[in-house]
């Protein structure tokens, strides 16, 4: 699930939270503070059972019989330090699980945010890379956030509470008796060793119960996006098999788990069980010998700061599987969090104002995944001008078009704007000075003001307006009930392509490219959206990539590639003079639509 070779270890993963726990170290040492005193509190159930087993024990050895009021006496006091006791101890644990839980909110959202901010700064190659795709690095980023802040939890929250109570009672058995402790203490082992081969045993099945869950929603979700061929095919019995046989093999797999889990659950408890044994058995021994320091009530003593040491450990397997889940899901999150990947850069040149010539020079450019897509490119794109590129499609022009927005950076060759290589650029002014409209543009939700304002947020109502004036958009969104207002998803394709050009009317940059824009539209659409791209090329230095020969035919310069080579330059018009691949291209187009026929037509 990632490409690091490196396995963190548990110290490795707690080393890597811990500059995220750091910035709440004070929180941290209220906690743990509480932590303590509330392991302390646990150990007081103990102490109190074994002074009130001895007091009344006393009560009914006194020579005469004892007194009612006395009996009473030892009664109250013994309710009042429990009752006290747990009033207290209730304060301490709302007051150390909030502070816990406050941690772990706020590094989720430190883990969150810092992931976030990383992802904005890295350069479109990293979204290119293989393992990076957005569902994958998604879910890279929501398992990782939510495993990382459970150990945290886990941490803080469970582990330290339960061992310092541990721990605490231990050093009281050991100080009570030594015998008494090395008993305890012997049974620890014992169930780390369980433990340890319950976690071996169940985790290969965890992972296969894990796969045949997510097959299953894959599964799921197929069949609603596949309905319609599902339907139209006769499907239905062959989908339901399919189904049937997953969920079965997720059942077999439940039920294994669970079998292996209460095996084990089962044997601790008995282990457990023994350990209570041995301890009733050999206090019960050194008080029948009298053994100096021991009377009945330490029976009771001792049982309760036994189940004070097994308590902890008992929940040992839970937190082992967590901090496994944590381990494999850490790796993934800090892969993105450390990547070794390029970031975007500020600084560099910043003109006054920007022309719009761009130059390419024997440019070679490969993607991650070993695709050579640019090879020993020659171009030049003039100012205020309009340039088109055409090509089959993987010929590399939207290639290029990453290449002049920066989003990419060449293996060689040079590219300069205004005679000043990219690189020297400032990145930000120079993506100010550039629109990019693609096929599929992004509307996001949110108003249709919100959209178009997203060119330029600080631009007033009156010139969002004149930007949807611009891009013919203007009548459409003041005939809907909410005009500015309503949702932009709402809008249809070629309506959402128009407020996308608004958007750049708004933005203003002296060059625009053009990548597709009507790919996706209807012929009515397309027409429409013909004349909010004729009134954005106005006096700008515009690049179109079109299959849309009437989108090209009017551009003042043509680049014909193949295979990231340049192969034709020149007038639309000469061009097809010169025969070509643009020749071939223009002819199939026109027989595609099959222009004989729409001619006979139109007459
Ligand atoms: P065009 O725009 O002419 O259709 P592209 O520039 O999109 O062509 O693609 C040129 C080549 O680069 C194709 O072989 C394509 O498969 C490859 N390519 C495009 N984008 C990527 C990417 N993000 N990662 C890897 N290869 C890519």
């Amino acid at each position: 699930m990632s490409s690091s070779t490196s396995k963190i270890g548990i110290g490795g993963l707690l080393k890597k939270l811990l500059p995220f726990v750091l910035p709440y170290r004070w929180l941290l040492v209220i906690t743990l503070v509480l932590t303590f005193v509330g392991s302390l509190m646990a150990q007081v159930n103990a102490v109190v059972l074994d002074r009130a087993v001895d007091a009344i024990n006393g009560l009914l050895h006194l020579e005469g019989g004892f007194k009612w009021a006395d009996a009473a006496q030892i009664l109250i006091i013994i309710s009042a330090i429990l009752l006290g006791k747990e009033v207290l101890a209730a304060f301490i644990t709302f007051g150390q699980r909030i502070f816990g839980e406050k941690i772990r909110i706020n590094v989720s959202r430190d883990l969150s945010l810092r992931v976030v901010k990383r992802i904005l700064s890295f350069r479109m190659a990293f979204f290119s890379a293989e393992g990076n795709e957005p569902g994958k690095l998604q879910t890279r980023i929501d398992r990782g956030v939510m495993s990382l802040s459970n150990t945290v939890k886990n941490f803080f929250i469970d582990i330290l509470p339960l061992f310092t109570s541990a721990i605490l009672a231990l050093v009281l058995m050991f100080a009570a008796n030594v015998y008494v402790g090395l008993v305890a203490l012997a049974i620890i082992p014992v169930y780390f060793i369980i433990t340890a081969r319950q976690g071996k045993r169940m985790k290969g099945w965890r992972r296969n119960v894990f796969g045949t869950h997510q097959a299953l929603n894959h599964g799921i979700m197929n069949i609603i996006e596949s309905i319609g061929v599902i339907k139209s095919f006769n499907r239905e019995e062959v989908e339901n098999d399919r189904q049937a046989a997953l969920q079965e093999q997720s059942t077999d797999q439940q039920m294994q788990t669970r079998r292996i889990s209460f095996l084990f659950e089962g044997l601790k408890t008995f282990v457990e069980q023994i350990g209570t044994v041995l301890i009733i058995i050999l206090t019960a021994y050194l008080v029948l010998t009298d053994y100096p320091g021991m009377t009945i009530g330490k029976i009771m003593y001792h049982v309760l700061l036994f189940n004070n040491v097994s308590a902890p450990i008992r929940q040992l397997h839970r937190i082992y599987d967590d901090l496994n889940d944590a381990l494999i899901y850490a790796e993934g999150f800090f892969d993105i969090l450390e990547a070794d990947q390029e970031v975007e850069t500020s600084g560099g040149y910043r003109p006054d104002s920007v022309k719009g010539d761009f130059a390419l020079r024997h440019v070679e450019f490969t993607y991650s995944n070993g695709t050579h897509a640019i090879r020993d490119l020659t171009m030049d794109i003039p100012a205020g001008e309009t340039t088109a590129l055409v090509g089959l499609s993987g010929a590399g022009k939207s290639t290029i078009v990453n290449l002049l927005d920066k989003f990419y950076t060449p293996d060689s060759g040079t590219i300069t704007l205004d005679g000043v290589p990219l690189q020297e650029w400032d990145t930000q002014v120079l993506r100010d000075n550039i629109g990019l409209v693609l096929q599929k543009n992004h509307i996001f939700s949110g108003t249709i003001e919100e959209n178009i304002r997203y060119g330029n947020p600080d631009a007033p109502f009156a010139a969002v307006e004149q930007a949807a004036r611009q891009a013919y958009i203007y009548d459409q969104i003041m005939a809907l009930p909410d005009g500015f207002q309503s949702q932009a998803l709402q809008l249809s394709g070629g309506q959402q392509q128009r407020i996308a050009i608004a958007r750049m009317f708004l933005k203003d940059p002296p060059i625009i490219f053009l990548d597709e824009p009507t790919a996706s539209l209807d012929a009515i659409a397309t027409e429409q959206i013909k004349s909010a791209i004729d009134a954005i090329k106005q006096g700008r230095t515009v690049i179109v990539i079109s299959h849309n020969i009437g989108q090209i035919i009017d551009a003042s310069q043509l680049y014909v590639l193949d295979t990231g080579h340049v192969v034709q330059q020149g007038h639309p018009t000469d061009l097809y003079r010169q025969g070509g691949l643009y020749k071939q291209i223009f002819d199939a187009s026109a027989r595609s639509m099959n222009v004989d026929k729409i001619a006979e037509t139109l007459d």
